[in-house]
C-alpha cells in the first residue's frame, strides 16, 4: 500500500491538535492533523456555555493540579493569556470578562474554530476528518526512515514526529476515546490513573432524600475536598463560587473545582456564609430565640428554601448561647461525603494520565522515544475551571509545535 510522507503528523483534531499543527506548520513543516469525528474541535463549540472560556488572566502553575506542580511552568510561560488574546484579536473576534479573570467570546465559540481552521489554511496543514487510527508504530531500525508508521481507515501514514493531542475521556459522545493512554502504555510510558474532573458529586443515599427536592437551588459557598486523616501533604485549596443543588447531589462552579481534588470516601465541605456572622442577632437582648427567628436570619445569607430546610434539619435546636454557637459553626462547615463523582459522562475534563516525569517540560517530547510528543488534556496537567484547561492546551501545543 502507498505510504504518504510528512514531517509532522498530529493526532486529534481538537485545541491542542489544531493549535501545535499550525505552529508547526508556520514553521515550514508538512503537517497531517488527523481526527476521528466528523468535524474539528468539537469539544471547543460546546464549551463555556457555547461562548468558550478561551483562557484565564490569571493563569498560573499553582491553577493546574498533576503530581509535578512545576511540570506546567515552562510551555505556560512559553503561551501566555497574553498571546492568546493577541491571536483572538488578530482574528477581531470580540471577547469579555466574565468573572475572576475567565475570558469569553461576545457571540459564539465557533469563532475560536474558525480562528484554528484559518491558522491551519495559512500554514498548509493537511487536515482529515472522519479518519479512524488503527496503529500507530515506530519502525524497526532495519526499515528506512522516517520513524513513524501511523495506520488509519485512510491508509498508512509515515512521519519523523508524531504528536498525540487525543485528550482524555470524558464525554464519550464528543468522540472521547482512550486511544492517547493505550498508545502512550504500548510505547512502554507509566500513567497516572485517569479520574473524573471538573464534575458534579453525587449523594450519598440519606444526603439525597434530605435535599435533592430543592434541585436547582443555588447559592455561594467556600469549598474544600477535605483530606480524611493528615495523609495529604498539601491543604486542597478553597473556592468561593456558587453551590447548585441538582436532583442526584450538588453542582456548580464551587463544586466543580472541589470535585477535582476530592478523593473517594472523603468529605468536602462547605461555608454557608462566608466571611459572616449570621445568628449574631438571635443573641441580641430580648431577641426571640425561635425557629421562625432562625429562618429569618438564614435568608440573609440563603435561598428561602434553602434556609427552611437549614432550620428543619438541625440536630436539636437549642437557644442557649452555646447551642447557637453550635449552629453558626454548623454552617460555616456543611460537610458531606459524597457518594460518588457524575463520572466521565457529565465530567469537564480528566484528570490524571500521560506521567509528566516522562515528557520534556520545554517541549513535550517524551523521553522513551523521541519524535513522540503528547499535548493537551492527554497529559497528566488539569486546570481549574475557568478558561485554564484550554489556556494548557494552546501552551503545551505551542511548546510541541516549536519543537517538532
Ligand atoms: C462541556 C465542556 C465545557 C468545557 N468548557 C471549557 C471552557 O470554557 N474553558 C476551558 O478552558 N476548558 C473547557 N473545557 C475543557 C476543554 O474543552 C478541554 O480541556 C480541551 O478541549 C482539551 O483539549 P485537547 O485538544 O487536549 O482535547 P480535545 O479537545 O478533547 O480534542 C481531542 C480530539 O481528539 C480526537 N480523538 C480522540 N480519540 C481519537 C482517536 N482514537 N483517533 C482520532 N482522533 C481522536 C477527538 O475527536 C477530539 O477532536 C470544557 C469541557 C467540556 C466537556
Amino acid at each position: 500500500m502507498n505510504v504518504r510522507y510528512y514531517d509532522v503528523i498530529v493526532l486529534g483534531a481538537g485545541a491542542a491538535g489544531m493549535m501545535c499543527a499550525f505552529e508547526a506548520g508556520r514553521r515550514g513543516r508538512r503537517v497531517l492533523l488527523l481526527d476521528h469525528g466528523e468535524r474539528v474541535g468539537r469539544k471547543i463549540l460546546i464549551s463555556g456555555g457555547g461562548r468558550c472560556n478561551f483562557t484565564n488572566l490569571h493563569t498560573r502553575a499553582e491553577n493546574f493540579l498533576s503530581a509535578n506542580p512545576h511540570f506546567a511552568k515552562s510551555a505556560l510561560a512559553r503561551f501566555t493569556p497574553a498571546d492568546m488574546i493577541a491571536l483572538v484579536e488578530k482574528h477581531g473576534i470580540r471577547y469579555h470578562e466574565k468573572t475572576l479573570g475567565q475570558l469569553f467570546c461576545d457571540d459564539s465559540a465557533q469563532r475560536i474554530v474558525t480562528l484554528l481552521e484559518r491558522e491551519c489554511g495559512e500554514a498548509g496543514v493537511e487536515t482529515r476528518c472522519g479518519v479512524k487510527v488503527i496503529k500507530a508504530r515506530q519502525k524497526n531500525a532495519a526499515e528506512a526512515a522516517p520513524k513513524f508508521i501511523v495506520e488509519t481507515s485512510a491508509g498508512d501514514f509515515a512521519a519523523e514526529s508524531v504528536v498525540i493531542a487525543t485528550g482524555g475521556l470524558s464525554i464519550p459522545k464528543m468522540g472521547a476515546t482512550s486511544f492517547g493512554y493505550e498508545l502512550a502504555q504500548q510505547f512502554g510510558h507509566t500513567l497516572i490513573e485517569p479520574r473524573a474532573a471538573l464534575a458534579p458529586l453525587v449523594f450519598a443515599p440519606e444526603d439525597r432524600e434530605r435535599w435533592c427536592d430543592l434541585s436547582g437551588v443555588s447559592f455561594e459557598v467556600v469549598a474544600r475536598a477535605e483530606a480524611k486523616g493528615k495523609t495529604r501533604t498539601k491543604v486542597a485549596p478553597e473556592f468561593r463560587e456558587k453551590l447548585l443543588i441538582t436532583h442526584r447531589g450538588v453542582s456548580g462552579p464551587a463544586v466543580l473545582q472541589v470535585s477535582s481534588y476530592w478523593k473517594p470516601g472523603e468529605p468536602v465541605r462547605f461555608d454557608l456564609a462566608p466571611g459572616r456572622e449570621v445568628l449574631g442577632s438571635l443573641l441580641e437582648k430580648n431577641a426571640r430565640r425561635d425557629a421562625a427567628n432562625l429562618v429569618a436570619a438564614l435568608r440573609a445569607i440563603l435561598p428561602s428554601r434553602m434556609a427552611e430546610r437549614w432550620a428543619t434539619t438541625q440536630p436539636t435546636l437549642d437557644w442557649t448561647n452555646a447551642g447557637i454557637a453550635r449552629m453558626e459553626a454548623a454552617l460555616h462547615a456543611w460537610t458531606l461525603v459524597p457518594a460518588g463523582t457524575e463520572g466521565f459522562a457529565k465530567a469537564e475534563v480528566t484528570a490524571g494520565g500521560i506521567d509528566t516525569a516522562e515528557l520534556d517540560a520545554r517541549t513535550m517530547e517524551s523521553r522513551r522515544v523521541p519524535g513522540l510528543y503528547f499535548i493537551g488534556e492527554v497529559v497528566d496537567v488539569t486546570g481549574w475551571l475557568g478558561g485554564y484547561n484550554f489556556q494548557w492546551a494552546w501552551a503545551s501545543a505551542v511548546s510541541a509545535g516549536q519543537a517538532v
